[in-house]
């Protein structure tokens, strides 16, 4: 089994409930929703964290925003508005080092977080 939680829900030895893949990218419902929409927004590549992105991850990385764009329409979030949350490294909350999008919706969000 891979290390890596994500990894491993890539691969599928760790349960997700998957909403969405193509040959670069897979999105699947958070364990702990924070929000009544919250999806998870990952590259299959295990890339640790935004920091670790460079210029061969543009394909991803352009598959990843198109993705949420999809997935927001997908699950009604278009005509209220939406976030997307990326938490890096330790003081930015990141608790799982693979790189992801958190996509959260239908709700009244605030802001500044935590
Ligand atoms: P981070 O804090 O790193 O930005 O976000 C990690 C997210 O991954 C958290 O929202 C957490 O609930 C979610 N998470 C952690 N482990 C699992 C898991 O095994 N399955 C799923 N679907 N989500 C997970």
């Amino acid at each position: 089994m891979a290390e890596c939680i994500f990894c491993g829900i890539v691969e599928g030895s760790i349960p997700s409930k998957k909403v969405y893949e193509d040959e670069h990218v897979v999105a699947f419902h958070d364990i702990s929703p924070a929000a009544p929409v919250h999806l998870l927004v990952i590259p299959k590549k295990h890339i640790a964290s935004i920091q670790e992105v460079g210029e061969e991850d543009a394909v991803t990385m352009g598959r990843i925003f198109s993705a949420i764009n999809h997935l927001a329409q997908e699950f009604g979030l278009s005509e209220k508005g939406f976030r997307i949350v990326n938490n890096c490294g330790q003081e930015g909350g990141q608790t799982v080092f693979h790189l992801h999008f958190h996509l959260l919706g239908g709700r009244q969000l605030t802001w500044p977080p935590g």
